[in-house]
């Protein structure tokens, strides 16, 4: 692809395949479908990010721990919605090259049922609630549906999933509560915008009481899920008998919680921020938060490299993540190769800041251009890249309030989805059999409903007062 021929609106699927290649974040040749190489830049920026989430969990109480990639099946089938949830996408091991194995293993989709199976020994007392741990690991799931680079794989990466165990039905869902608030502070550590809905009771995750979903819009109009945070109840803990002895001597079953977000979530910041040049990473995940391009004339060669070596260990030393690009090729080769990769800030040094004892720097998202004394670099750049981050988060959060639509009738909603797409609410009384009729009717899918948001009007298919709105669009 030509420089200049990206469009992310107009062609978001052109852009985003390009995008994430060329910006060496991943690597999709290799043989396997669904299955990618993350690259050193790539891979460095996701770290980052679920380095935040990590931090923020353990902040608020859980543990680290690791629990292994294969679930022997009997173990497997023992929640039996579960089972039959991810049935078609699970893989199984059951040989080696030379032989076949004894039993057989499935590979996690998700773990569950390999935590829980531990859970039923740890726990026999009040005293041993709550757990509340975490692990970030590589699952694996069949997806059959079209796969996409980075948003829906067949080996997610890096899955944070959150497990936790509880006394009472009232401590779970206070979990449910501390959750959400987490999850909020991630993704708004990312500047990403959200709304978090509860899923249809049609669409429930395979096992669970009630969940709900983070939802952000993509640039192709399309809704996608961020993560889940999901109330088990007591289903899990009855199907793999993890129970505990109450304060009063008597038994009872734990009640659960869990919640996932996966390195999907790095494929929807490079696509909300970026723009037809490329990626804009917000500093503090950027792998290279300043990149410095020496603009050297004949005779002014070595002042300028000697300075680009000065300012490069200043920044170093300050902590931040820079580099300088010394290659051949030409200043605005290097402009658009860095412009892609989404770095921040770019420092350019000629002989004229050589000689003035200043920098010229540009920042990503506006591609403004200023220029500062030497001494007013390291400001200037904290204050740039708060600048950046506040811009992102700021449009972020225009672009999914200008994306959600209100309709009072499902004619409406079809006329109104068949203009702008994106996601539209529409006056619902809460009964699942309407919920569905809604989705059949608008061809549309249920993303869920925010219990908090009183809906006006009466039900779009049975008249009725309204409870809530009931959020629609397509889904990734
Ligand atoms: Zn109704």
């Amino acid at each position: 692809m030509e420089s200049g021929s990206l469009r992310k609106y107009s062609n978001f699927s052109e852009w985003y395949d390009y995008v994430v290649e060329a910006a060496d974040i991943i690597d999709k040749r290799y043989p396997v479908k669904g299955m990618l190489v993350w690259k050193p830049y790539g891979y460095k920026a996701l770290k980052l990010s679920m380095r935040i989430l990590e931090n923020l969990l353990e902040e608020y109480g859980h543990e680290e721990a690791y629990f292994p990639m294969l679930v022997p099946e009997e173990v497997f089938a023992k929640e039996k919605d579960f089972l039959e949830g991810f049935s078609g996408e699970t893989f199984v091991v059951e040989r080696t090259i030379r032989k076949v194995l004894m039993r057989k293993f499935l590979l996690r989709p998700t773990s569950e049922t390999v935590m829980y199976y531990m859970f039923s020994l740890w726990i026999q007392s009040y005293k041993d609630l709550p757990i509340k741990l975490f692990q970030t690991v590589n699952v694996f799931r069949y997806e059959t549906e079209h796969t996409r680079p980075i948003l829906r794989v067949r080996e997610i990466i890096m899955f944070n999933e959150a497990h936790t165990a509880h006394e009472s039905l009232e401590d779970a869902n206070k979990q449910i509560k501390e959750a959400i608030e987490i999850y909020k502070k991630f993704f708004d550590s990312l500047g990403l915008s959200y709304l978090i809905l509860k899923t249809p009771k049609w669409d429930t995750f395979a096992g669970a009481e009630y969940n709900f979903d983070f939802f952000e819009i993509m640039p192709d109009k399309r809704a996608i899920e961020l993560g889940s945070v999901i109330n088990l109840g007591q289903k899990f803990a009855k199907a793999f008998d993890i129970k505990y002895q109450k304060r009063d001597g008597s038994y009872e079953y734990v009640y659960q919680t869990c919640y996932g977000v996966s390195e999907r979530v790095i494929g929807v910041l490079i696509s909300v921020h970026g723009d037809d040049r490329g990626i804009i990473f917000p500093a503090h995940i950027a792998p290279i938060q300043v990149i410095i391009i020496p603009i050297p004339y004949k005779g002014s060669e070595e002042a300028v490299f000697k300075k680009c070596d000065d300012i490069l260990l200043k920044l170093k030393q300050n902590g931040i993540r820079a580099r300088i690009d010394k290659t051949e090729n030409t200043p605005g080769e290097k402009y658009y190769y860095w412009e892609l990769r989404g770095v921040p800030v770019r420092v350019e040094i000629g002989p004229r800041d050589v000689r003035n004892n200043t920098v010229t720097l540009v920042r990503r998202d506006t591609l403004k251009r200023m220029v500062v004394k030497d001494e007013e670099l390291l400001p200037k750049l904290n204050e740039l890249f708060k600048e950046i981050f506040d811009n992102l988060k700021k449009k972020s959060w225009e672009w999914l309030n200008q994306n959600i639509h209100t309709a009072s009738s499902v004619e409406e909603a079809k006329e109104i989805y068949r203009e702008k797409q994106g996601i539209i609410k529409v006056p619902w009384c809460g009964r699942d059999e309407c919920g569905q009729k809604i989705e059949e009717a608008t061809e549309l899918e249920g993303l869920g409903h925010d219990p908090e948001e009183k809906a006006e009007g009466a039900c779009v298919i049975c008249g009725k007062e309204a409870k809530w709105y009931f959020y629609i669009g397509k889904k990734y």
